[in-house]
Parts: structure tokens; C-alpha cells; sequence
């Protein structure tokens, strides 16, 4: 039987378009269409796959306007942030454009065999959950590097973004993809597990919640299927005394605010030592009071509302809890419906849920440490495990920190972000396995040893 999932844009209130799910037929067909499409994929010329993969990045770049507004109206987006996101994919099809073959080429190793080497062979069809608050860059990440590895893909996207996940279908169709390389499966989150036990999906990869991904973990650990699991962060923001403010904080404000506080790579813990505790807290909250707020369609906004309500009740609560424990709230803390205002809450301290939990919304948590040490152990002290930040004007002491962390990334001077040239995933709760760089599109892959004696 199928059902009905609605898109209503957070801004308005307004329905956007209600879709009705695949039935168990038209799934079952979108998963042999993507079989039969391996076969004939996996051995076109990867030069053939690299001009498509191009060919999908002008796609994105000649309709960024018409995608960036979907975006927007699906979740809320500031439309500037929406067209940076299509622009950043554009990167990433480029990038695997040019690079896949040479990350791809056979690994020639010697050995007493006249010629011993690893070749790189595609797995199948894999398939991907994605979430809604990079509706396309989420998506593309993976998508770049997967297609031209020479896998097919089937998308099962976040139910709010399904006008944006049929907008990606449109990209590679339009750049000349055969139809079953990428194709997009309309079903709730409660089918994944039927999926995962087809034959025909061979591998998954899932960003999303920690919750989501213990149960996609569970069900393919037990079919043996491979996953790329990135889930939600706790990032530490780290201030040391000697940090340049003047020069930062506007990123330190970024990196937080921005996509109104819904990134998993967001710093959500600033944690600055007290000799620059007064003067951080001084710049940081004039550099938040003045992000313009509006209507995330105007160019100007830095700023708009949540995805959904439930979201932003989520934040509230987090915050009232920690409220409770005796943070306090320096500045916003007002919720309306899907508005959350920009918030700054200090004196958080670890066991408060504003610690503890990912917040996923415009607040900033602001915890004073005694020293550069405490600092360190306040940041690592983590369930989550995407990245630090660290700001100061000593790179040499900066760069004897980063074996403290146990993070997949540690930024100095900059804000956590990906880049398709970098590896990009977490440790502990926030997932295992890479995206984007070459170890990205090695995640898809049969390593195959070559012996010819
Ligand atoms: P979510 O609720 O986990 O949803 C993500 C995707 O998983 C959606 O397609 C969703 O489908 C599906 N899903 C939900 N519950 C599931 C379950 N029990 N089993 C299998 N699939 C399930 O996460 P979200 O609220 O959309 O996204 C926010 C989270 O994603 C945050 O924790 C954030 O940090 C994380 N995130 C991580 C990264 C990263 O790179 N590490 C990047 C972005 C976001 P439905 O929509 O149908 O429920």
C-alpha cells in the first residue's frame, strides 16, 4: 500500500506538493533497472563516465537558480547558502571528473610474481539515506565518486526533500546518464530494512542521526553488507588567549550559524580559556546580533527558520534542560514554531544536555576553561567525533594538540568543512568510513589482488 509524504515549506507553513510512495512493484523494478545497468556501467571507458560526471556539474551550474530555490523551500535554507551548496556540488562532479581515473588506476606492487597489482573493481548497486539539511551536497558526495567508481546508486532521501531529491535525478538524467545508474526510491525510513536485505544492494551509506545509523549498521551487519556511516557531531570550537578575534570570529559566527545552526560539522561547543573569555564573548555576541534574520527566499538573510517544528521544539527542550542545570542565556532563546531565535548560552558545563547532545539549531554553548589543557580535555571530552577547531597565533603548540583529539578532522584558524580534495568523516558516534579525496571513491570498491606468476 502506498502512502503519502508531504513537503511544507518551513517558512510559510504552506503545503509545497504531496508525493505518493513507490509500491513494492515499482521498487522491485527500480532495483532491476539498477542491476541491469551495472552490467553495462561497470565497463563503460571511465573517459566515458568522467564526460558525463563533467556533463552533470554544468547541469547543476546552468540550473543552480531553479535548485537552490527548491532547497530553500523545502528546508529553509538562506537561498545565497542554497546556491553555494549547488555550486560546491558542481566542484565535486568536477573533481571525480578529472581525478577518478587516476585514483581508479591498478596499483602496481612488486612482488616475486612477474607482475602482482591491486585493480579497483565497482561493487553494484549501493544504496543511500540521505538527510535533509544539504539536500544536494549530501547527495552529491556521495553520488560523484560512486558513479564513477562504475556502481549504480538508489537514493532513499529524507522525507521533507523529496522535490530536491527529484531535482538530482533530473541532473544526471539531463547529463545523459543511462536511467538505471541514479535513481530515487519514494519509501519510508521503515522499508530500509527490506532494502538492505535485496541481493541487488550490495553496500549502503547513510548520513543522518546516530539513531539511524545503529539501526542501518545493525540490519547490514547482519546481510554483510558493507556501510559509510556519517552521523551527527558535537564539535568543539577551541579559543586559547592568544587568539586573533579581530581576524576570526566572524567564521567562529559561521561556523555555528550557519544553514541556521542545522550542520552535523558545526562547532557546537565553543570552549575558551578564561584570560579571553570577556573580549570572545564581547565580539562573538556583536557579530551574532548582527546577522540579518528574515525570509530565507531575500537575498540579505543570513539567517531563517528550522526545517520542521519538531526540530526546533527538540532545541528548545535541550536548552530549557540545560537551563535548568544553571546555563544561562545570554542572548535569544525564543521559539516560534519553526523559528528558533540565535541564542548564545554560557556557563554550560558537561552533564547539561547542551554539553552532552548534538544541539541541532542556532545555539552556541559557551563553556569557560580554567587553562590551555583543560580546554583540550573539555573539547575531547565527546560522545561524537566529527572535528575540533582550534584558534590561536601558536601553529607550533597548536599542531602538539591534534594527537589529543580523536576526531576525524582538527582545523586550525578555520572552521570545520569539506572539501572534495579532503578526506571527510568521523570516529566514535559520528560513523566510520570516508567521504570525498581518494579515500572516498576507495569505499565502494573491491580491492582485487592480481598474481600472474
Ligand atoms: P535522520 O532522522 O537520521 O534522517 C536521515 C535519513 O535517515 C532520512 O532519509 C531518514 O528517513 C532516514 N532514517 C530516519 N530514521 C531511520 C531509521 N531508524 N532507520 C533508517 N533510516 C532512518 O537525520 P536528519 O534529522 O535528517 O539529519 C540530521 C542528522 O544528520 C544530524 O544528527 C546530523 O548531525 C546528521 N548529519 C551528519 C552529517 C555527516 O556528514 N556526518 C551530515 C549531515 C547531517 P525519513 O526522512 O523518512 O525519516
Amino acid at each position: 500500500m502506498t502512502k503519502k509524504i508531504k513537503s511544507i515549506n518551513p517558512y510559510t507553513g504552506d503545503p509545497i506538493k504531496t508525493y505518493e510512495t513507490h509500491t513494492t512493484q515499482e521498487v522491485s523494478s527500480i532495483l532491476k533497472t539498477a542491476d541491469q545497468t551495472f552490467s553495462s556501467w561497470s565497463t563503460t571507458p571511465i573517459n566515458e563516465r568522467a564526460e558525463l560526471m563533467s556533463r552533470a556539474g554544468e547541469v547543476l551550474l546552468e540550473n543552480k537558480k531553479e535548485y537552490a530555490e527548491m532547497i530553500t523551500a523545502e528546508m529553509g535554507k538562506p537561498i545565497t547558502q542554497s546556491i553555494a551548496e549547488i555550486e560546491k556540488c558542481a566542484w565535486v562532479c568536477e573533481f571525480y571528473a578529472v581525478n577518478a581515473a587516476q585514483f581508479l588506476a591498478d596499483a602496481m606492487i612488486e612482488t616475486e610474481a612477474s607482475e602482482s597489482f591491486i585493480s579497483y573493481d565497482p561493487l553494484g548497486c549501493i544504496l543511500a539515506v540521505m538527510p535533509w539539511n544539504y539536500p544536494f551536497w549530501q547527495v552529491f558526495r556521495f553520488a560523484a565518486p560512486s558513479l564513477m567508481a562504475g556502481n549504480v546508486a538508489v537514493l532513499k532521501h529524507a522525507s521533507n526533500v523529496i522535490g530536491s531529491a527529484l531535482l538530482i535525478t533530473d541532473v544526471f538524467k539531463k547529463a545523459g546518464f543511462p536511467e538505471g545508474c541514479f535513481q530515487n526510491l519514494l519509501v519510508g525510513h521503515e522499508e530500509i530494512e527490506d532494502l538492505l536485505e535485496d541481493d541487488i544492494i550490495k553496500a549502503a551509506t547513510l548520513t543522518g542521526s546516530e539513531k539511524a545509523g545503529v539501526s542501518i549498521a545493525a540490519t547490514s551487519g547482519k546481510n554483510l553488507k558493507k556501510t559509510v556511516l556519517e552521523l551527527g557531531g558535537n564539535n568543539a570550537c577551541v579559543v586559547w588567549k592568544d587568539a586573533n578575534l579581530d581576524k576570526h570570529i566572524e567564521t567562529m559566527v559561521k561556523a555555528r550559524m550557519q544553514n541556521t545552526g542545522q550542520s552535523c560539522i558545526a562547532a557546537k561547543r565553543f570552549i575558551v580559556v578564561e584570560e579571553i573569555y570577556e573580549e570572545f564573548l564581547e565580539k562573538f555576541t556583536e557579530q551574532v546580533n548582527a546577522l540579518k534574520i528574515g525570509d530565507p527566499q531575500d537575498k540579505e538573510t543570513d539567517i531563517s527558520v528550522m526545517a520542521r517544528e519538531d526540530l526546533a521544539r527538540e532545541v528548545k527542550k535541550q536548552i530549557t534542560e540545560s537551563i535548568d542545570q544553571g546555563a544561562k542565556v545570554l542572548l535569544g532563546n525564543t521559539q516560534n514554531k519553526t523559528y528558533y531565535e540565535p541564542t548564545i548560552l554560557v556557563d554550560v558545563k558537561p552533564g547539561m544536555p547542551a554539553f552532552d547532545e548534538e544541539v541541532f539549531g542556532p545555539v552556541a554553548a559557551i563553556i569557560k576553561a580554567k587553562n590551555e589543557t583543560e580546554s583540550l580535555e573539555l573539547a575531547a571530552n565527546s560522545r561524537f567525533g566529527l572535528g575540533t577547531m582550534l584558534f590561536t597565533e601558536n601553529i607550533e603548540k597548536a599542531k602538539k594538540s591534534i594527537s589529543k583529539i580523536e576526531d576525524g578532522a582538527f582545523f586550525i584558524n578555520e572552521m570545520v568543512k569539506s572539501d572534495p580534495r579532503l578526506p571527510f568523516g568521523g570516529t566514535k558516534a559520528s560513523g566510520y568510513g570516508r567521504e570525498l579525496s581518494k579515500d572516498g571513491i576507495m569505499e565502494f570498491v573491491n580491492a582485487k589482488t592480481v598474481y600472474i606468476s
